[in-house]
């Protein structure tokens, strides 16, 4: 016999009273195509949202290889001893080719997946960068509401995920290696601009030499970027996620953005942006995936390809067309 799946009301009492296996479920439920699922899902977000906003979104980059399941690892266990609740999410749009989640798995982060204040998730995979982004969006509200005062967000450096998660949490890090020199080699410029700082992982052994040369480098690049809006000036630092040399330097880096950031109102500020980015985000998005797949908009589209690849209809008039009858219908 099945078990019978808990109510709406349950797993809200269950997150607002810090269970985090009432919290899988709930995510499970954001995660679902099922419509059924996304109406109690939203039941649940509802009631957690004035529960919410209350702790503070760190994301971490960086190419796969660079040390950031290590690096969440030994900066989890960091903070959860100075008595702080992480919980760790992930974006992860490759994740549609690897059928899997890569980032936020579980087995690499044995210590801390043991930590009773600690909760790790991996990405929902088999989705547009768009609808993980969402899902993450909507995940953090139930984390927060169950008493998660540290949102942790991974994502691998390629595509566009930097772009989404940056536009999800306060603090925006980017972890590297050190190289052969060539630090600045194939960074993207974009990145290194949404960076709030640039933390050189695997600083042990006879790597520590080349990553305080890299620091320099980075602390010297950074410095040619214009000023933050949030008036905080980005750093270069190194540390080993093995030694766990540097690991207090990066949390107390990120404590003194959220001193000045808290203090100044660019924190405020900075995630009533980012609610309103994502309103229309989802607005565009909706737009977008009900007009294509409107029935008559699916027959017509493909006819007036035609009609403009024959000169019979101009692109800008067929355009038009398609619109004008999609928003009379
Ligand atoms: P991810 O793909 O960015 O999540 O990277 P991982 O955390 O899986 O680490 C990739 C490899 O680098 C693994 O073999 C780790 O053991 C190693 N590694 C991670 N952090 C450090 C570090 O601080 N020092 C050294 N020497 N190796 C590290």
């Amino acid at each position: 016999m099945r078990r019978k799946q808990p109510s709406a009301q349950e797993l809200i009492d269950g997150i607002l009273a810090k269970d985090k296996v009432a919290l899988s479920r709930a995510i499970t439920l954001v995660e679902s195509t099922n419509p059924e699922h996304l109406e109690k899902a939203n039941t649940i977000i509802q009631a957690c949202l004035p529960h919410a906003n209350k702790s503070i979104r760190i994301g971490i980059t960086g190419v796969p290889g660079v040390g950031k399941s290590t690096f969440i690892e030994a900066f989890g266990k960091h903070i959860t001893s100075l008595g702080r609740k992480v919980a760790v999410l992930a974006v992860d749009p490759s994740s549609t080719i690897s059928h899997g989640s890569i980032l936020g798995d579980k087995t690499r982060m044995e210590e801390l997946v043991k930590d009773e204040n600690a909760f790790i998730r991996p990405s929902a995979s088999g989705e547009t960068l768009g609808g993980v982004a969402r899902k993450t969006r909507e995940t953090i509200i139930l984390c927060e509401a169950c008493g998660f005062d540290t949102i942790i967000i991974e994502t691998v450096g390629v595509g566009q995920s930097e772009t989404a998660v940056h536009s999800m949490v306060d603090f925006f890090l980017l972890l590297k290696i050190s190289g052969a020199g060539d630090e600045l080699q194939g960074i993207k410029r974009g990145i290194m601009e949404m960076a709030d700082a640039i933390v050189i992982n695997k600083a042990d052994g006879d790597n520590i030499a080349k990553a305080k040369l890299a620091k320099t480098e980075f602390n010297r690049a950074l410095h040619l970027f214009p000023a933050k809006q949030s008036g905080w000036i980005p750093t270069a630092a190194t540390c080993s996620s093995y030694t766990k040399e540097g690991i207090d330097t990066v949390w107390k880096t990120i404590s003194d953005y959220f001193e000045l950031v808290k203090t100044n109102h660019y924190f405020e500020e900075k995630r009533q942006n980012q609610n309103q980015f994502w309103m229309m985000e989802t607005i565009n998005e909706q737009l977008k995936s009900n007009f294509y797949n409107h029935p008559e908009i699916i027959k017509l589209l493909e006819e007036n390809k035609k009609a403009v690849q024959n000169d019979e209809i101009s692109p800008f008039a067929a355009a038009i067309n398609l619109l004008g009858k999609y928003f009379k219908s």
